[in-house]
């Protein structure tokens, strides 16, 4: 088999895809293939009621919270948060525009109503994020949004942005769960699941229960959140098959990793490891951003050539190492390195790359 450093999908741990093949045949408790339960049946509102204990106890998320289960992926999203969010503002909501994704968010958001970039990272060409004095926050903004790390150009903040008395809203797709991330301190957090903890088919929304009192009453029920949460996220015919399967990741996170402290301190390791290969390739292997904006989740880097970019490729395939190349939108190579992903195989791709220099620098 081959080693998965692809972009997204990522990884999964070994002990959940072997549980996801026998539930594909039959899960034991039902006797029926996962893929033909109903979702009205008690097994999965059991399934939904475990995820979402999960969830809460790994972030240790306040019962002011629902946590939903939604389909649309992360790119709903951009749209439902305005939809909800800013219904009749006059100030305009803040947008940080630091890669790709966040530059996604935009254009959606710009579409709902008022919004004012805060910040972007254009002209550096997204290679680093904001420092703290470049960053002039709204008192008066209905919401902040920001992307916590960006996937395309392997930017990650190491903190937590805007004001306490400004809703903090925050995409969390490619970094969710792979890390503690202080939840209570954001009106809403989303992440779809097909990075760090399953397959793609649902995105988990944790949403303060006071952001929607203030909802527009004339939204289609499908993109009023106040509809999953009286369904508890069973609204219409909901993916089960992937909700199962970001439950199994959950348990694996509870009781294997032994909670979110350890699986960050996993995920720093293999990023330690891989950006060591970089700095100490004498500039042979170039990373993408900046020092302290680097992702742990994303290693974003360049040789000096495309040629050449595209002969590692080949022999990293050869040598089954996958999913190398970087997005289409910048090109290179990037190394993803989400929950799922060990160290030695880590490792692997580090003495791949030592030996790929020797032999071509
Ligand atoms: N946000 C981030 C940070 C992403 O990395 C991606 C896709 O990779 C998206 C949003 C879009 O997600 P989806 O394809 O689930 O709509």
């Amino acid at each position: 088999n081959s080693l998965n450093f692809s972009g997204g999908p990522g990884a999964l741990p070994e002990s959940v895809l072997q549980q996801v093949q026998q539930a594909i045949i039959a899960v034991p408790e039902v006797g029926l293939s996962v893929l033909g339960i109903s979702h009205r049946s008690d097994w999965f509102a059991a399934v939904v009621a475990e995820l979402e204990r999960n969830i809460r106890s790994l972030l240790g998320l306040p019962d002011s919270y629902h946590v939903l289960l939604l389909q649309g992926g992360a790119t709903q999203q951009f749209s439902m948060v305005p939809m909800t969010l800013l219904h009749g503002a006059t100030a305009p909501a803040d947008y940080l525009h630091t890669g790709y994704w966040s530059g996604k968010v935009l254009a959606e958001a710009r579409r709902e109503g008022p919004i004012r970039t805060l910040w972007s990272g254009q002209d550096s060409g997204f290679t680093r994020l904001p420092d703290d004095g470049e960053l002039a926050f709204a008192a008066d903004a209905p919401y902040l949004h920001y992307v916590s790390n960006e996937t395309v150009e392997g930017l990650q903040f190491q903190r937590v942005l805007g004001r306490d008395d400004v809703p903090r809203v925050c995409d969390m797709s490619s970094d969710f769960l792979s890390k503690p991330c202080e939840a209570e301190r954001f009106a809403l957090i989303y992440a779809h699941a097909q990075k760090n903890i399953g397959p793609a088919g649902v995105t988990v929304v944790l949403v303060r229960d006071e952001v929607l009192a203030h909802a527009p009453d004339d939204l289609p029920g499908f993109l009023d959140y106040r509809s999953h949460v009286k369904a508890h996220s069973n609204f219409n015919t909901p993916p089960v098959f992937a909700i199962y399967v970001v439950l199994l990741v959950t348990r694996w996170l509870l009781n294997e990793v032994g909670g979110l402290h350890n699986m960050a301190a996993r995920n720093a390791a293999k990023a330690e490891l891989l950006y060591g290969v970089l700095d100490a390739s004498d500039g042979y292997y170039r990373g993408r951003a900046r020092v302290q904006d680097r992702s742990s989740m994303n290693v974003s880097f360049n040789l000096a050539t495309p040629a050449l970019e595209q002969q590692f490729l080949a022999e990293a395939t050869a040598a089954g190492l996958s999913g190398l190349g970087g997005h289409r939108s910048v090109g290179g190579l990037r190394a993803s390195l989400y929950n799922g992903l060990t160290l030695p195989a880590v490792e692997v791709l580090a003495g791949f790359m030592d030996d790929f220099r020797r032999k071509h620098a």
